[in-house]
């Protein structure tokens, strides 16, 4: 399983879609893409191959934005509809995400009572606990860091927001996750394999730490909303 996120000026569909192959070998059930453009936020996701989400991804949409998924199973079965993306109650926000929330019922529970969940996945608390912030009045990298503070286990995870279609949201907590920054474009991956044909130089993303990644800018920060500086390095990889 694995995420990948695209920001830049060239179509997103085919990066993702190719992004998500180079990480086939990783394992996967299901498969899924959300982009981003002026008519808003489009999702497609598949149970089985990336083949069949290929088929399904509407090819006269076009998007510089987006975020795909690999899915491994771990809380709901292998379905079209536990399937990542998953978007909260009004759809503001998309998330994907690898790994498990080991207290995903208490926060369900503590924080979450009122909301009707669609799936049956771990992953849909998170994306509705940014919704339920944001909707107190936190701004969305507010909300994305108190909801990634409030989780036990593990995530690699992306989040997109209707209302600022040109930004991704990441975090990453013991789940492996990666940056890639090139002149106009950066990238999210799980693996350095996967978006190796848009860029070589890569950050490193530590346990605990969001990114804020625009196609000119990638700002890291700690839970706490600390800034954090780390430069890029080259991976040595054929593309
Ligand atoms: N725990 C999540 C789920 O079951 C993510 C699984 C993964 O890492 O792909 O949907």
């Amino acid at each position: 399983c694995g995420i990948v996120g695209y920001v830049g000026t060239e179509d997103a569909k085919e990066i993702l879609l190719k992004g998500l192959e180079k990480l086939e070998y990783r394992g996967y059930d299901s498969a899924g893409i959300a982009i981003s453009n002026h008519d808003g936020i489009h999702v497609y996701k598949e149970k089985g191959r990336i083949a069949s989400l290929r088929d399904i991804v509407d090819q006269s949409q076009s998007a510089t934005v987006g975020i795909g998924h690999t899915r491994w199973a771990t809380h709901g079965v292998p379905s079209q509809l536990n399937a990542h993306p998953h978007q909260s109650t009004s759809a503001r926000y998309t998330i994907v995400h690898n790994g498990v929330i080991e207290n995903y019922e208490h926060v369900r529970r503590d924080y979450l009572s009122d909301v009707e969940m669609v799936s049956d996945t771990d992953t849909e608390i998170i994306v509705q606990l940014v919704e339920k912030f944001a909707n107190e009045g936190a701004s969305t990298e507010e909300a994305f860091r108190k909801a990634l503070s409030l989780l036990k286990g593990s995530y690699a995870t992306a989040l997109l927001d209707l209302e600022d279609p040109n930004t991704i949201y990441v975090g990453k907590n013991k789940s492996p996750l990666l940056v890639g920054v090139s002149d106009g474009v950066n990238v999210v991956a799980s693996d350095a394999m996967a978006m190796i044909q848009v860029t070589n130089e890569f950050v490193e993303i530590m346990d605990e730490e969001i990114v804020i990644v625009t196609k000119d800018d990638v700002t890291i920060k700690t839970l706490d909303g600390v800034n954090v500086e780390r430069a890029p390095y080259v991976a040595e990889l054929d593309a």
